[in-house]
């Protein structure tokens, strides 16, 4: 790293919990009522991405499905017992862009009661899936902060064809009474936002952008990053989903082997700690 880099600066990882057929893109492909019958990988991926940050003495957040805490209550006392920080990613991966009032009311506290009875922890934090709170549903946040949550991390400050909203603020911010948003960290270059917040681009691009993007936040805008990924995308072994287009394959399977060799990279070249402490959020 270099010397220059503050080296003080704690940067914060995060995990969305979920298992490869749950995410946005196969929604089509996949019935939720499906779900059930197919083979899950969740559990053993997690347990990799514990090791992995037991070895490197670093802790995270873990945005967990309700759906997945229910099935896996083992798995979130690990998460728990390691010290890392559970957090909801909602109970059953919709869309908060999909949902009405209620439906997404009940989602996010179904999710957080689950969380809270099997974690015996107080969950403050949220993350709507696919990033899916933006302009025409600002109302959630409403929602979010009358359910009990003190942040969210659910807006991504890009242009995407599924989700962002390039024009919200780029770091955190109080949204409504109680409740703070903390954006998924872009870098700033040429008047745009780049993302930098791992997902898909720090799977599909090379390693030294998403180092140089963390590297140049803590630098040049004096700010700790927010990084996420899926257990998901450790794991290359994981079923093939059929009938999906050229883009989904693209950018659901390449890349897959490269991850969690590129994970061990960032986990030395940063330093990295749970959302709740790097933003001194508390109840
Ligand atoms: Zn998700």
């Amino acid at each position: 790293m270099n010397a220059s880099v503050p080296i003080d600066l704690v940067n914060a990882l995060t995990v969305d919990v979920e298992d490869y057929f749950q995410v946005s893109a196969f929604e089509p492909h996949i019935d939720r009522e499906h779900w059930e019958s197919l083979p899950c990988r969740v559990e053993r991926n997690v347990d990799t991405l514990l090791e992995l940050l037991a070895e490197r003495r670093a802790h995270a957040t873990f945005f967990t499905l309700g759906w997945i805490a229910q099935r896996y209550p083992g798995l979130v006392r690990r998460i728990v017992a390691q010290g890392h920080e559970l957090a909801s990613h909602g109970y059953g991966h919709r869309r908060a862009s999909d949902l009405d009032h209620a439906a997404f009311n009940d989602d996010i506290r179904r999710a957080k009661g689950l969380l809270e009875d099997i974690g015996g922890r107080a969950v403050i934090g949220y993350r709507a899936p696919s990033f899916s709170i933006g302009k025409r549903n600002l109302w959630a946040f409403d929602c979010i902060a009358a359910a009990g949550y003190r942040y969210s991390s659910s807006i991504y400050p890009v242009q995407h064809d599924h989700y962002g909203m390039p024009d919200a603020p780029r770091f955190p911010y109080r949204v409504c009474a109680g409740l703070t948003e903390i954006p998924v960290t872009t870098a700033r270059l040429f008047g745009r936002n780049l993302p930098a917040g791992g997902g898909g681009y720090f799977r599909l691009a090379p390693y030294h952008l998403s180092r140089w993007a963390i590297t140049r936040v803590n630098r040049v805008d004096l700010r700790p990053a927010i990084f996420y990924f899926h257990p998901w995308e450790i794991d290359p072994e994981q079923p093939r989903v059929r009938g999906l287009g050229l883009k989904t394959r693209f950018r659901h399977y390449l890349n897959l082997h490269r991850t969690q060799p590129r994970l061990k990279r960032l986990l030395s070249d940063f330093q990295w700690d749970r959302v709740d402490r790097v933003f001194e959020i508390d109840l």
